[in-house]
């Protein structure tokens, strides 16, 4: 997942504001699995809409979104590691 800074950098890109407010609350480690959870999304996003505005609460669900793609790219960076690995074992190449 990417870490904070990496979270307000993507958020500067897109919207030309950091939102670090919802990042570090997103990241908080006392609260980080709670606060990823998918079920509330609708609670958080209207908490997020109610303190913040509406950009900050899609900020809110393009953390979680960004959190998501960043898990998956390392499952195909593992997952292409263990074939290599494989393929190498057994004297193959690509
Ligand atoms: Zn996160």
């Amino acid at each position: 997942m990417p870490t904070i800074e990496k979270h307000v950098e993507i958020s500067l890109q897109r919207t030309g504001k950091p939102y670090l407010e919802v990042h570090e609350w997103m990241d908080d480690p006392r609260n980080k699995t709670e606060r990823h959870d998918i079920t509330r999304v609708l609670e958080f996003s209207r908490m997020f809409e109610e303190k913040y505005g509406e950009a900050a609460a899609r900020e809110y669900v393009q953390h979680l979104a960004d959190d998501l793609n960043g898990k998956f790219s390392h499952l195909v960076e593992d997952v292409q590691k263990l074939v290599d690995n494989t393929l190498a074992y057994f004297g193959a190449k690509k």
